[in-house]
């Protein structure tokens, strides 16, 4: 994230407010310009007094480039789901905002929005199927009770997991339709793809199966970037794909703040345009700065990861599956 002023007072403001906290200008933000005044021109995003979104509508649309994306919001008759689902959606724009950027298509053939996203949770009939947070074809499915902080916090103990996040999620599973999307526009990068990550056309359904009932792999941490980055090549591909999101914006907002010394570029832009392993001495030089302020507080690890090189060779594989399509565009950020 980059840092944003108030069009009117030039007071610091942040991505996520809806008005300025010195002057009480109403902020609108539009992806690929930054927050402007309020104008007759600009209508905000038709979610915005419901859940808080200050994005702008998309021309002669109700809803803004973010919202738009979703096609299933949660059941708001149900206590607390209007919550949730503004939690939810507060973590998903920045994510976008990021695909924006980055600029990767966001629209199908038919000009709709792709991927699109469905915010379930669970049935309240108990004996019907819980909801699965994944991907399948372009619709990505998150179980809401991922935006309650006890409910999360108590599945990544369970599953022994060192970090889980709504922006963890949206930047997994987003990584599944990138891989479907760009090698289907081109088979060498799917041919390159499987020699750094394995051959994906072994079964899905057993592969898992196998991961829940076996563990991984004892030397797991020396290949992969998680213990379920083991599971399957398509999923080990998500979860470095979600990793070169969290170094990308991990990156633009600490250059944003001065946070790291040296040349490299403000923009995410130009960003994926360098080698991995000169943004990921960076990253790393960062977060294990930030490990250590994070627990001087008390708080857990900011960033609980190695990235080891066989990782950075993978991160490298989707940095080049970027830059190298003829589907991305990249946008100077704002
Ligand atoms: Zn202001
Ligand atoms: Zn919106
Ligand atoms: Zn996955």
């Amino acid at each position: 994230m980059r840092r944003f002023r108030c069009p009117s007072c030039q007071h610091e403001v942040f991505f996520a407010n809806t008005s300025c906290l010195n002057c009480g200008t109403v902020l609108i933000y539009k992806p690929g310009a930054g927050f402007s005044v309020s104008t007759e021109d600009s209508v905000p995003c038709a979610n915005r007094d419901s859940i808080g979104c200050n994005w702008i509508a998309d021309e002669g649309q109700d809803l803004c480039l973010s919202c738009a994306h979703t096609v299933v919001v949660p059941d708001l008759s149900i206590d607390g789901n209007l919550d949730r689902w503004a939690r939810i959606e507060a973590a998903k724009r920045p994510v976008m905002r990021s695909l924006f950027h980055m600029g990767l298509p966001l629209r199908d053939a038919d000009g709709n929005p792709a991927p699109v996203f469905q915010l379930k949770g669970d049935p309240v009939d108990r004996n019907r199927p819980r909801v699965l947070t994944g991907h399948a074809r372009g619709t990505i499915t998150l179980n809401i009770e991922e935006a309650d902080d006890d409910q999360r916090e108590s599945m990544r103990s369970a599953m022994g997991e060192p970090y889980r996040t709504l922006s963890g999620h949206f930047r997994h599973e987003v990584g599944h339709h990138f891989w479907a999307l760009l090698t289907e526009a081109d088979p060498n990068a799917l041919d390159e793809l499987r020699t750094v990550f394995g051959d994906d056309r072994q079964d899905y359904g057993e592969a898992l199966e196998a991961h829940y009932r076996n563990g991984p792999p004892p030397d797991w941490e020396k290949r992969f970037i998680s213990a379920y980055a083991s599971s399957h090549p398509w999923e080990d591909f998500a979860e470095t794909w979600a990793h070169v999101m969290h170094l990308l914006d991990g990156i633009e907002t600490a250059r944003a703040f001065n946070l790291i010394p040296g040349d490299l570029p403000l923009d995410p832009a130009d960003l994926i345009a360098l080698p991995m392993a000169h943004l990921a001495k960076a990253w790393i030089e960062l977060s294990v700065a930030l490990n250590v302020v994070n627990q001087a507080m008390g708080h857990e690890t900011f960033y609980p990861f190695v990235l080891n090189r066989a990782v950075i060779a993978k991160m490298e594989a989707v940095r080049r599956l970027i830059a190298g399509s003829s589907l991305v565009q990249p946008r100077e950020a704002a």
